[in-house]
C-alpha cells in the first residue's frame, strides 16, 4: 500500500509498505477513507534530523476510515463499518479515560500512519467512534466528521476549558484551522462577542462566518491595544490561545480581562512563561491542554449531520496520497489553510 514517511525537515516520501496487520486483540485496522495534514505535522516539517528516524516515520494522526480486520477483543463493531479516531488512541475504560481525560489514558498514545491507504489502530474499542451506516465514501459530510479527531475537538476543549457561555467576552488568537474552529465552538457555547486575532485575512474571513464578531490583525501591544479598544479597555473574560508560541501566549495575559482564563491548546513551544506577580495580582487563570477529542465526539456530532455546522470548512485543498509532499510544502508556505486527503 501507499503511505507517506518523513525523514527528515523538509522531506517527506510517498512509498510502497505492508498492509499493517492486527498486532494486538485490543487493535483494528481501517482502510482510510479520510485523513488530512495537520498543523502540528509541520514542527517536525521544520525540525526533524534525520537520525531520529531512520526508517521514515509514518505520518498522519486524524483518520476515518472502514474497519477492514478486528481484534478479537473488540466488540460492537463489525468489518466495514465507518470509524472516525482520535488523534491519540485510549481505552476508554482507565479512571483517567472514564472522567473524560482519555490523552491522559494509561494505554493511551499518539496514533500515527493516517496518511496512508490503511492504517493500524491500538486500543481500538475505545478509541473508535461508529459513524451512521447511511454515510457514504463520498458524503460531504466526511470532511466536517474527520474534524472530530482532532481540530474541532481542539477548538472546542479550548473553549469548554475556558468556561466560554453567553455572559463571557472571547478572544481567539490564531487563525490556524484550530482558532477558527476555536471561534466555531465559542459560538455554539452562546458567546456573543468573539474578537479573532489573525493577520490571514482569507481565513479569518471564513473566522467571521464562523461567528467572530470583529478581528484583529495587529499583533503584539498593537495587537493588545486593540482588543482593550474594543472592550472598553478591560479585555476579554475568556482568551483562547491556539497558536503556541511565546508571543501569543504574552499577548494572551495582555488581553485578558481581570478575573478572566487563557485556555491553551496550541502545544507550548516554549517551557517558561511570565505567571508573576502581574498575573497573580490580577486573578487570572491558566487552563487548557491536550484535547480528549475522543470525550467529545458523542456531543459534536448531532450539529454536524444535521448541517447546522460545518466544521470542515477549514479544509481548502484536497490530495491524494501521492501529492502529500506537495500539500506539506503548501501548507508550510501558507498557500493551503488544510490539506484533506483522500487515498
Ligand atoms: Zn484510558
Amino acid at each position: 500500500m501507499k503511505t507517506n514517511k518523513m525523514y527528515e525537515a523538509g522531506d517527506v516520501r510517498v512509498e510502497d509498505v505492508p498492509v499493517p496487520r492486527v498486532q494486538q486483540p485490543t487493535d483494528s485496522v481501517l482502510k482510510v477513507v479520510a485523513s488530512c495534514i495537520c498543523g502540528t505535522d509541520l514542527h517536525p516539517y521544520h525540525n526533524m534530523e534525520s537520525h531520529e528516524h531512520g526508517e521514515g516515520a509514518a505520518m498522519g494522526h486524524e483518520v476515518l476510515g472502514r474497519i477492514e480486520e478486528l481484534g478479537e477483543d473488540v466488540t460492537g463493531f463489525e468489518k466495514g463499518d465507518l470509524v472516525v479516531v482520535p488523534f491519540f488512541y485510549a481505552d476508554n475504560t482507565c479512571p483517567h479515560c472514564q472522567e473524560g481525560w482519555t490523552t491522559s489514558c494509561v494505554n493511551g498514545g499518539f496514533m500515527s500512519g493516517g496518511q496512508a491507504e490503511y492504517v493500524h489502530v491500538p486500543q481500538a474499542q475505545g478509541s473508535m467512534f461508529k459513524l451512521p451506516d447511511e454515510i457514504e465514501d463520498d458524503s460531504p459530510l466526511i470532511p466536517s466528521l474527520l474534524t472530530l479527531s482532532d481540530v474541532y475537538g481542539t477548538g472546542y476543549h479550548a473553549a469548554v476549558m475556558g468556561g466560554v457561555n453567553e455572559n463571557t467576552t472571547v478572544t481567539v488568537i490564531g487563525d490556524g484551522a484550530v482558532g477558527l474552529l476555536a471561534v466555531l465552538s465559542a459560538k455554539k457555547l452562546g458567546a456573543e462577542k468573539i474578537i479573532l486575532m489573525g493577520r490571514h485575512k482569507e481565513r479569518t474571513d471564513l473566522g467571521v462566518e464562523f461567528g467572530a464578531t470583529d478581528v484583529v490583525a495587529e499583533r503584539g501591544e498593537e495587537g493588545i491595544a486593540k482588543v482593550r479598544e474594543l472592550t472598553n479597555g478591560e479585555g476579554t473574560h475568556v482568551v483562547l490561545e491556539c497558536v503556541g508560541l511565546m508571543p501569543a501566549f504574552e499577548m494572551s495575559a495582555g488581553v485578558v480581562r481581570s478575573g478572566g482564563v487563557i485556555s491553551r491548546v496550541g502545544a507550548p513551544q516554549y517551557n517558561d512563561a511570565p505567571v508573576g506577580a502581574s498575573f497573580f495580582g490580577r486573578n487570572i487563570t491558566l487552563t487548557g491542554g491536550p484535547a480528549p477529542t475522543r470525550a467529545y465526539m458523542d456531543e459534536l456530532l448531532p450539529d454536524i449531520l444535521n448541517g447546522t455546522l460545518n466544521p470542515g470548512r477549514v479544509f481548502d485543498v484536497t490530495m491524494g496520497l501521492d501529492d502529500v509532499p506537495e500539500g506539506y510544502r503548501a501548507m508550510d508556505n501558507r498557500e493551503a489553510l488544510k490539506v484533506l486527503i483522500r487515498p
